[in-house]
């Protein structure tokens, strides 16, 4: 029997993962199918990028991973990786209003309440707004029934005080985006069962969200985010170190597919064709239109929109910063004037990525309506930065270096809809391209764990179709 050819498009932590559980399955199954992954640029991780400097470990895109989402862990515990895994450091985090850095209220789930007290307790709100925001326990449930924006069932259950200053900049800041704008069904969908099965937010979370045992809250609390000892791509070295000698095809880009009678043919930039029985597609979605420009009904992917941003790592020697805080970062308010929307303390968040005596900050820009600011030159984006650090911190000098990474359309934004979208343009897929998925993160979730997820989901949906 000829053997079966399944080629992946794209060499980042979906595809990664897509090759690793298919090869695992192969193996255990005995299964005559062969598999390649071609990506294409020099180098394997996609957006995961670590590297080192002067003794530093400098993350240029993610930087952790959700200890509580599993697909990650179970993944980690498989490539023996546990003894390299290091956890956040858990201080005070902070959040930028009116030109000032206040605590963050403890208590809360991902920027939403969960214990009364620290929210009274914050001098981060007025008294009106921590009183509206308390009204999330007695107003009753929305009737809505389809999505709505992750923004619309805040503000409605906490008025618009408690998200500008606490929700939105947190899962704006995740997404890079718009929290407006944001589905509710494709990002957050526990927060509409939570409103519906308990008529509040606050009342839903105290239910459903595990105390921490006395015996846990008295030892140091673990983070609730791990990496490695020598950064995340220790987690992408380890992928592909596990996948059988010349499955990856690296510097090389799949410019154009055609569908034949069986199967497809892939037209590599060097001039190659790959022949494929099927094909997992993990390039970013505003890639898949050129690459498959004969299907009209793909241009839809441009539907899903591209935010842009720029991660601008700094490093000091500890001497230079003047006011030196204790905690672990800040998140900047959309209402402030600032052009930071983010900064991590990384040399207290993360000890083990920074050198004695050395300070180490990460900063992010690009908020929604602050697009343009990737363009500028390198000089121009560490100047708006060291200003913005200078008014709440006081670094009086320039950084020993500065690197800074840009992601110009990459972060996808999953808007109203997005659910149906999606699911519009994969039924097509399926009866116009049969034996091609479309995965990784423009879909089914951003994280790092959901990427892994949707690797080894397109792994099983694959070889089930080479079953059929
Ligand atoms: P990618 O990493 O984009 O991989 C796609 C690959 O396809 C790329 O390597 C690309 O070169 C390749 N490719 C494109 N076109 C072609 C072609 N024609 N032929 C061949 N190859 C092609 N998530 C977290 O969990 N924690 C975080 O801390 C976090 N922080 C983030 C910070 C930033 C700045 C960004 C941008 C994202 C962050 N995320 C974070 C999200 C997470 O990093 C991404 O969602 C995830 O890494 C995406 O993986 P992927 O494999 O789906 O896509």
């Amino acid at each position: 029997m000829e053997r079966k050819k399944i080629v992946i498009v794209g060499g980042g932590i979906t595809g990664l993962s897509a090759a690793y559980y298919l090869q695992k399955q192969i193996r255990e199954n005995q299964l005559a199918v062969d598999v390649k992954l071609v990506e294409a640029t020099e180098r394997l991780g996609g957006r995961i990028h670590t590297i080192k400097r002067d003794s530093f470990t400098i993350e240029r895109g993610p930087d952790s991973l959700l200890a509580r989402k599993p697909e990650a862990m179970n993944l980690v515990q498989e490539l023996g990786l546990e003894d390299e895994i290091v956890y956040n450091g858990t201080g005070q985090s902070y959040i930028l209003v009116k030109n000032k850095l206040h605590k963050m209220p403890k208590g809360a789930f991902m920027g939403v309440p969960k214990e009364i007290k620290p929210l009274l307790a914050s001098n981060v709100f007025s008294r009106k707004g921590k009183l509206r925001a308390l009204w999330d326990m007695v107003l009753p449930k929305s009737k809505e029934t389809g999505d709505q924006s992750v923004g619309a069932l805040m503000r409605r259950r906490f008025g618009d005080e408690l998200v500008d200053y606490q929700i939105d900049p947190l899962l704006s800041g995740i997404h890079s985006g718009d929290i407006d704008q944001m589905s509710l069904q494709a990002t957050y969908p526990m927060f509409h069962r939570l409103e519906q099965e308990h008529g509040s937010l606050i009342k839903g979370l105290q239910k459903t969200m595990p105390k921490p045992a006395k015996k846990a809250k008295e030892k140091k609390s673990q983070g609730m985010f791990f990496s490695f000892e020598n950064g995340l791509e220790t987690l992408i070295d380890r992928l592909e170190e596990k996948l059988t000698d010349g499955t990856v095809r690296t510097h090389t880009a799949v410019d154009h597919i055609e569908k034949k009678e069986h199967g497809y043919h892939l037209l590599l930039s060097n001039g190659e064709v790959y022949r494929a029985d099927a094909i997992i597609m993990t390039a970013p979605h505003n890639k898949v239109p050129k690459i498959l420009s004969q299907y009209d009904f793909l241009k839809n992917l441009y539907d899903i929109p591209a935010t842009s941003t720029a991660n601008v790592v700094l490093a000091f020697d500890q001497s230079q910063i003047k006011k030196d805080i204790d905690g672990t970062g800040f998140l900047v308010s959309r209402s402030e004037k600032y052009r930071i929307t983010a900064c991590t303390w990384t040399h207290r968040k993360w000890p083990n990525t920074t050198p004695e005596g050395k300070a180490l900050f990460r900063c992010y820009v690009g908020k929604p309506d602050d697009q343009d600011i990737v363009n500028l030159s390198d000089e121009e984006i560490t100047d708006i930065v060291l200003r913005d650090l200078n008014k709440t911190m006081k670094i009086k000098a320039r950084p020993e270096f500065s690197i800074i990474t840009r992601f110009k359309h990459a972060r996808p934004q999953y808007h109203v809809g997005h659910i149906e979208l999606v699911a519009d343009i994969r039924a097509n897929a399926a009866s116009e391209l049969p034996g091609l998925f479309l995965t990784g993160s423009s879909y089914d979730g951003v994280g790092i764990p959901d990427c892994i997820g949707h690797g080894r989901k397109s792994a099983e949906e694959v070889l089930g179709f080479l079953n059929k």
